[in-house]
């Protein structure tokens, strides 16, 4: 399996609007350092699926048939805004699986296009896509979301974004996996008051411990946390890695 990261940034991305923090200054100098909207792509033999859409250039990246599906963990704006345009493509039609969501994301589930929205998925529910084993494992969010967990001849790569901390039952799912790469939301650097939406790094550098997983992935990254680990380097190890665009993971 291999897992490309399309996006690693919050929903203001990096660099932000106008701001001159060293993060958002190295990011507009130096393209490797941007963070798009957080999404992937996870490949295993002749699957190819999209995690999340909010990438707007979409169209561009993947030429008709050079996708199966996607998969969405949630459906706000920076995960899902690239589906508005997709959606107008023609004579085709795409799956997009996620979490039941009534409200979704804006007039989506009413004009839907080519996206085919009629299969969402249960906590814990698993499917074969191709050789590849997909799990849904709910998180703690404001909106309903599902992270993944992708197996394959005995590896495990989870993807879990957007979510503070883990519902117990999630905990205690994954904590039967060994984790080969564990990748997750870090949004914030460490709090004194714990976050109510995504984790701080001190939660994500818990949850790398409770799930005592080989690698963790951080993603989700805010411009705040760039700075944070360009001022304390050495938070980052063989073990505790900060994803960036483009990146890849392979097991
Ligand atoms: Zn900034
Ligand atoms: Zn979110
Ligand atoms: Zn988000």
């Amino acid at each position: 399996m291999r897992l490309r990261f399309l996006g690693t940034g919050d929903s203001a991305q990096v660099p932000v609007y106008n701001c001159e923090c060293s993060a958002c200054v190295r990011a507009t100098h130096d393209s490797s350092w941007r963070r798009r909207p957080c999404s992937a792509v996870i490949e295993c033999g002749d699957q190819r699926w999209l995690i999340d859409s909010g990438r707007m250039d979409l169209t561009e990246l993947f030429p008709p048939g050079s996708l199966n599906g996607i998969l969405q963990t949630h459906y706000h704006a920076d995960h899902a805004q690239g589906l508005l345009h997709l959606r107008w493509g023609v004579n085709c039609k795409i799956p997009v699986y996620g979490p039941e969501d009534p409200q979704g994301f804006a007039d989506l589930f009413k004009h839907s296009g080519i996206l085919d929205f009629s299969q969402h998925w249960k906590a814990f529910e698993q499917r074969k896509l191709g050789d590849m084993l997909v799990t849904a494992i709910p998180l703690q969010h404001s909106r309903p979301c599902l992270g993944y967990v992708f197996s394959h001849q005995g590896k495990h790569i989870a993807y879990l974004t957007d979510t503070v901390g883990l519902p117990p039952d999630s905990l205690a799912y994954l904590q039967t996996l060994t984790l080969e790469y564990c990748i997750v939301d870090c949004s914030h650097p460490p709090q004194d008051t714990a976050p109510r939406n995504h984790n701080d790094l001190n939660m994500a550098l818990e949850i790398g411990k409770q799930l005592r997983v080989k690698h963790l992935v951080l993603t989700h990254i805010s411009h705040k946390v760039d700075v944070w680990l360009m001022e304390n380097p050495e938070t980052l190890s063989d073990s505790i890695l900060l994803a960036k665009d483009n990146g890849m993971i392979a097991v």
